[in-house]
């Protein structure tokens, strides 16, 4: 969890209000999704996204900035693709006026079947080839290089054809690490970016933008999960006084975008959002007051955060028994959901909800139990000695905040199928649900794994 009490300010009565409601609306969900169907012993896990929830998180970060930034201040908030990698979620924030930051062909071609327009778009990548970036120099999507060696292949490409990408430079503060040393970003050694305060770095950066007009953006990403909110504020203050120095040594703004990336942590231990995009913003605000006076238009690249809290698993209990003393629930949800969680579970512990077969929450005093999935291997457990009412065989249990980077990041071992991700909406009447992605069959999976051509190997 992340240490930061000091910019993370106690919930108010507003945000203890709209956790609450957000939990009631997933109690309906469960509830629903038992009563129409969508769990069933044929379909033993499924996902579930909070429409609502989703709408008012991308509101809460447009107020947020909007709070701290000079009036007509450009500002695009992309949202880092990776985290929910699912065409009608990307459609969704874009009519919210979210864009898109893509980190892959894969991830760009997903933005351009939501309609994100190239313009609300930006292409992150540490390994682009030569052909993604002409690609996305061709479109017009902005490009955010990340090495010398990209920015000469930039050059090349532009003297090929002229492009209207913004393109900008990203580097490392190296201002340090979190708690979670693979999504610390900003460390002496991170793989990312110009590393700032090596030997030589500094005055490259400087020489390359005054030898490059087209070099107009700076960004910078100082990681995710486990970061520090301070850490991060540092982070752009480092990126800002860099901009401001290459504006002086250039005599004109030649930058005029700063892209500060993402990064907001996710509270997994209750239902608030805390911290809030309001508390980031404020501190930013106070870290680096003039990087809101209206002289910089600004790019962030939140995941995370807009996503997790309205994400739920809902998997059966296939069977309860019990080994050594310990009641064990082997559930539909494991490693090929949970697979930061099952892997690493104290950096990545996610909150379980116990429900009944009819999906209701189920009362009962507080037992000691394993909540396993469904994998072989001895390791798949999404909680392990957790309390919760004695679950039962046929009783469902909800692994919460899973909206980003667990359901929709599958991991395909055992072979074990994606589930479907179904978004729901609560208008007064019954639960709706809208199927984002349909569960993938057993023929599926025969298809994508050389099914097609089981002779390939042994035809002479
Ligand atoms: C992963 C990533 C993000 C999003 O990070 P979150 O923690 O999900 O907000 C943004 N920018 C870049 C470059 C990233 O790699």
């Amino acid at each position: 969890m992340v240490e930061d009490t000091e910019t993370v300010e106690q919930p108010d009565k507003q945000t203890d209000t709209a956790a609450r409601e957000s939990a009631d609306r997933r109690d309906l969900a469960v509830r629903a999704a038992v009563g129409q169907g969508l769990l069933t012993e044929a379909d033993p896990v499924v996902a579930l996204l909070d429409v609502a929830g989703v709408r008012a998180s991308a509101a809460a970060l447009h107020a947020a900035f909007a709070a701290v930034t000079a009036p007509d201040t450009p500002v695009l908030h992309a949202f880092a693709v990776k985290a929910a990698p699912l065409v009608p979620v990307l459609r969704l924030l874009r009519d919210a006026g979210v864009g898109a930051e893509v980190a892959s062909p894969g991830e760009l071609g997903l933005a351009r079947a939501a309609g994100i327009p190239p313009h609300h778009t930006v292409l992150d990548s540490p390994a682009k080839t030569p052909a993604e970036l002409r690609e996305a120099l061709s479109l017009g999507i902005a490009v955010n290089a990340d090495n010398p060696q990209e920015v000469t292949r930039l050059d090349a490409l532009l003297h090929e054809a002229p492009s209207h990408s913004p393109i900008g430079l990203r580097v490392n503060p190296q201002t340090g690490g979190g708690s979670i040393g693979a999504l610390s970003t900003a460390t002496a050694t991170s793989k990312f970016g110009v590393a700032l305060r090596d030997e030589g770095a500094r005055a490259w950066v400087v020489q390359s933008f005054l030898d490059r007009p087209w070099l107009t953006r700076l960004h910078t990403h100082s990681g995710s999960q486990g970061v520090p909110l301070a850490l991060m504020a540092e982070g752009v203050r480092t990126v800002h006084e860099l901009a401001e120095e290459i504006n002086a040594a250039a005599g004109r703004r030649q930058i005029d975008t700063i892209d500060i990336g993402g990064g907001l942590p996710v509270n997994f231990s209750s239902d608030e959002h805390t911290p809030a995009y309001a508390d980031y913003a404020r501190l930013l605000k106070a870290t680096v007051p003039a990087l809101f006076d209206g002289r910089y238009g600004l790019v962030t690249e939140f995941g995370r955060s807009l996503l997790a809290k309205h994400g739920t698993v809902l998997a059966r209990v296939e069977y309860a028994k019990s080994a050594g003393g310990r009641p064990i629930a082997v559930t539909h949800a494991g490693v090929q959901i949970a697979t930061r969680t099952v892997y690493n579970p104290e950096s990545w512990p996610l909150r379980i909800a116990a429900y009944d077969a009819d999906g209701r929450p189920r009362q009962g005093p507080d037992v000691a139990q394993d909540i396993a999935g469904p994998a072989c291997f001895a390791g798949d457990l999404l909680a392990t000695d957790r309390p919760l009412p004695l679950l039962a065989q046929g009783d469902i249990v909800a692994a919460l905040d899973t909206g980003a980077y667990y359901f929709a990041n599958h991991y395909a071992y055992n072979s074990l199928a994606r589930p479907g991700v179904y978004g729901f909406t609560e208008t007064g009447g019954p639960m709706r649900f809208a199927t984002v992605r349909a569960p993938q069959t057993v023929a599926e999976i025969v298809a994508e794994s050389g099914g097609g051509d089981p002779d390939a190997l042994v035809r002479d």
